[in-house]
């Protein structure tokens, strides 16, 4: 006998009456699965996985990052409406993601999120920069979280603050430390940005975490911005060197044993020559982020913040020409809620807001993917390109990997 909608939301609603968040949570997943397989426009159920911003602002001025030039002047606690909007779906949903645009350690709201998450029985994931960790956080994260991705660009305190702007590897290290501690190393992870000034290090990184106890790094793209003009860094103009660097670190990380995730497009064969030419082109690029180049992009933003003519570039529901099937985890089961409260896609889908669950904007997003079309604001998705959706297949096309500019000054 097959089960129907009908069926399971009958059930579900008795769970929800009872308070068994783990019974909703097992029928709205045996749900989500029954809707997506009938290629449903209008979804019953809720999303699974929540991302939620708790905060927009950070303690850093990281290199690659608008904070390094923004200085918190665009930074916002969350809302009470977003906090209301994640406690409603609380009950539906499996995993919270803890992150949005800043520091979540820092987010006056993270201790009590931590609380309403072990209320409705909800893991979480985060990513910080782990420049603070109360007796109390330590008291809490193991309890809650199921995997902390901990932001790591250098292994040394050089290589460390040279991109960490504004933080110690002193107060890192201890703290890294002290983490492993708490909650043991299996849910931890270095999170590491694919800069070419940078990939040189990948093998001392994937050591560096050897070191600390630590069984899974995660290299993951470069964002490019037209106003932090890195363009011609971006590290898929030279495909070779990236690659030459990251396969070595990957040999390391096999023989110690570490889980090691790294964008597709560098699993190449490495051509030789260009390995040489683009070695010679990335010496020659100066690193540019001193004192000085960061005192110019904060007075060209401060300029642009006050005229209102920053923000992040828009996005349309373009279609591009790289075929996919199946749909993208998160629009069939997630959700993504910024400090105010509006609701997207996803992390990457800014400007397409949603109104609600089953908007148009949702339904139209969903349609382009079970239609076999891939939006044009996927390109250069992350977990794309990470190989990281389950349920997505996406033909392998150069257009996917190139990055996308994210900060519009009109
Ligand atoms: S820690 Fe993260 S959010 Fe903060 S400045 Fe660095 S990259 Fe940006
Ligand atoms: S493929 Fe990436 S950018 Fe597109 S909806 Fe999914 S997570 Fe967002």
């Amino acid at each position: 006998m097959s089960v129907c909608t009908e069926d399971i939301m009958s059930e579900l609603n008795k769970a929800f009456a009872n308070k068994d968040w783990l019974g909703v949570k097992k029928l709205n997943s045996e749900l989500a699965e029954l809707e997506v397989r009938n290629k449903a426009l209008v979804f019953n159920h809720k999303p699974e996985v929540i991302q939620i911003e708790l905060t927009s602002k950070c303690n850093a001025q990281c290199v690659m990052c608008s904070h390094y030039y923004e200085f918190n002047d665009c930074g916002a606690e969350a809302s009470d409406i977003a906090l209301k909007e994640l406690e409603s779906l609380l009950p539906y949903c499996k995993l919270v993601l803890l992150n949005g645009y800043g520091e979540p350690f820092i987010s006056k709201h993270f201790i009590q999120c931590l609380r309403l998450l072990n209320k409705y029985c909800v893991k979480a994931i985060v990513t910080t920069n782990l420049s603070i960790l109360t007796d109390e956080m330590c008291e809490l994260i193991p309890g809650v979280f199921d995997e902390i991705n901990i932001s790591c660009n250098g292994y040394s305190k050089d290589t460390y603050e040279k991109i960490h702007r504004g933080l110690r590897f002193d107060t890192f290290s201890n703290n890294l430390t002290k983490l492993v501690d708490v909650c043991g190393s299996a849910k931890l992870s270095l999170s590491c940005v694919v800069m070419v000034e940078t990939v040189k290090w990948a093998s001392d990184i994937i050591r560096f975490a050897y070191e600390q106890g630590i069984r899974k790094v995660r290299f993951g793209r470069l964002g490019v911005s037209s106003f932090i003009r890195n363009y011609d860094q971006d590290p898929t103009n030279f495909p070779n060197y990236v690659a030459y660097h990251l396969k070595a670190a990957k040999m390391l990380a096999d023989e110690y044993q570490i889980e090691m995730i790294y964008p597709e497009n560098y699993r190449m064969n490495i051509d030789q020559d260009a390995l040489k030419d683009e070695t010679r082109k990335v010496a020659a690029i100066k690193f540019r982020y001193d004192e000085k180049y960061q005192a110019e992009l904060r007075d060209e933003f401060k300029l642009y913040h006050s005229q209102g003519t920053y923000g992040s570039v828009e996005q349309k529901l373009d279609s591009t020409d790289i075929a996919c099937s199946g749909i993208c985890d998160w629009v069939a089961k997630g959700l993504y809620i910024d400090t105010i409260g509006n609701m997207y896609t996803c992390c990457e889908s800014k400007y397409l807001k949603y109104d609600n669950w089953n908007c148009r904007n949702a339904q139209s997003v969903r349609k382009e993917f079970f239609d076999g079309r891939l939006p044009d604001f996927c390109k250069n998705c992350p977990f794309i390109i990470n190989n990281e959706l389950k349920m997505l297949k996406c033909e392998k096309n150069p257009a996917l990997y190139k990055a996308n500019d994210v900060i519009s000054v009109i």
